[in-house]
């Protein structure tokens, strides 16, 4: 182990969700976190994201609720399935002991703000991190510890965490070969709509939308039928309403551009892909100010995450589609093992590089397979959710992998359970 008085030089890559936690999780005193993000971070996307219980109990542990407590997020009661008749066919209800803590909703402007605010707030232990905006990383030497950014400058870390999203510069320097983001076939309609457009829509199945802008909880509902399916549910304290209408590609009537991630879709080619959905379903489309368009990637599971100095984290390493909402929490999962490996080896030092090299290979060992079956699980929960015969018999079923998905109690608990069965 180094000198206890030099600092433990950190370098995250990336300041989304997957940055932004690993941040919180390793502040401690003599560390001095950097996180490089390329943008000027003047905005999140416009859209829902959920925490799910294996994250929210996570969060919690790290006593930043007072942060994200002006996201005014909103524990999500049931998730509910209709059919393409309207009929709810399952109904899961969600209640906080059911997995030891809540399933979040959140607005991704309001959760990221509040990550940012922890990671960043002299009030948590350990010094605050630096966030260096309009900081693209270029590239990175896993073995030397060094980061080069865009601009041409070079820095020096005893860890390099790549949380740089789904194209990753890390990833081709801890892999030694590039690995792209694949089209899944599908591409998602996004739409985030104030709660006061949805007054009054005929015929909508009971208590689907508060409209009274004040909730303290909320439902998800799930609309399905063939290969098309809608998730929707509210955000922001009940102010607004999200909306996610996955369509195949070759079914979505319009042409995806690959430059661009989000793009505005066309309102007139949504309401044809759910012609045959019930009215009310195109009437809340109707109500929506504006329409984004998504195309769906993910990544094959990598074979390693992880080389000398640097780890990849989050989408980087696990992209994943978005039918079981575990993006995010996988990626708080993540910065949780680095918080639990890094705790135990390194309570407070510079650690040697052999040391960093060994914590790493832990998360990997408590974190790859997990998130792995989760990001496949993910891909086949895309798959057409009705019964092919019987066009309006759904067969999936969210409680198949919520147990799995949600009963975490973090890697080192995690690590234990699997080498007991083993
Ligand atoms: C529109 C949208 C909606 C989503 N909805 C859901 C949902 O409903 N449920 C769910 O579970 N998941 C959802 N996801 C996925 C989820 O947000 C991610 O899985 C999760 O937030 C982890 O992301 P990340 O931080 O690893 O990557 P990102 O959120 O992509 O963040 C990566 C960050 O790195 C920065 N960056 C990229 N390249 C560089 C570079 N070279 N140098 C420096 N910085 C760089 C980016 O600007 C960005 O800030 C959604 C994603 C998007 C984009």
């Amino acid at each position: 182990m180094g000198s206890v008085t030099e600092e433990f030089r950190i370098i995250i890559a990336g300041g989304g969700i997957a940055g932004l936690a690993t941040a919180i999780a390793l502040r401690a005193p003599n560390r001095q976190i950097t996180v490089l993000e390329r943008s000027r971070m003047l905005g999140e996307v416009g859209a829902l994201i959920s925490l799910q219980p294996n994250a929210t109990k996570i969060v919690s542990q790290w006593g930043i609720d007072k942060f994200l407590e002006q996201a005014e997020p909103m524990p999500d009661r049931a998730f509910r399935i209709f059919n393409l008749e309207g009929k709810m066919v399952r109904e899961m209800r969600l209640e906080t002991d059911m997995f030891g803590a809540d399933r979040m909703l959140y607005h991704r402007q309001d959760l990221h703000k509040g990550l940012l605010d922890a990671a960043t707030s002299p009030e948590l232990p350990g010094p605050p991190a630096v966030v260096r905006t309009a900081s693209a990383v270029a590239s990175c030497d896993p073995d030397a510890g060094t980061v080069t950014l865009q601009s041409g400058e070079t820095l020096e870390a005893d860890l390099i965490v790549g949380a740089d999203g789904i194209h990753s510069a890390i990833r081709a320097a801890v892999l030694g070969e590039e690995r792209s983001a694949i089209p899944t076939g599908i591409s998602a309609y996004r739409l985030l709509i104030p709660i006061e457009n949805l007054q009054n829509i005929d015929n909508l199945p009971e208590k689907m939308i508060d409209t009274s802008g004040r909730s303290s909880e909320g439902t998800t509902t799930m609309i399905m039928g063939h290969d098309k399916r809608v998730i929707m549910g509210p955000g922001r304290g009940g102010k607004v309403f999200g909306v996610v209408a996955l369509v195949p590609d070759e079914k979505m009537n319009e042409t995806s551009s690959t430059a661009s991630w989000v793009e505005a879709g066309s309102r007139q080619k949504l309401m044809e892909s759910y012609a045959d959905f019930p009215a009310w379903l195109r009437e809340i489309f109707a109500r929506a100010p504006d329409i984004a368009l998504w195309q769906l990637r993910d990544i094959d599971p990598l074979p390693t995450w992880t080389k000398g100095r640097a780890i990849l984290v989050g989408d980087a390493a696990h992209a994943m589609l978005p039918t079981q909402g575990q993006g995010a929490s996988q990626s708080v999962e993540d910065a949780e093992a680095l918080q639990a490996f890094f705790r135990q080896q390194h309570a407070g030092g510079r650690p040697s590089a052999t040391e960093v090299a060994s914590a790493l290979r832990a998360v990997v060992a408590a974190r790859y397979e997990r998130a792995s079956l989760i990001q496949l699980y993910s891909r086949q929960q895309a798959r057409p959710a009705t019964d092919s015969k019987a066009s309006n018999t759904v067969t999936l079923d969210p409680a198949q992998f919520m147990k799995y998905n949600c009963d975490y109690h973090g890697a080192e608990e995690w690590l234990a359970r699997q080498q007991a069965k083993q």
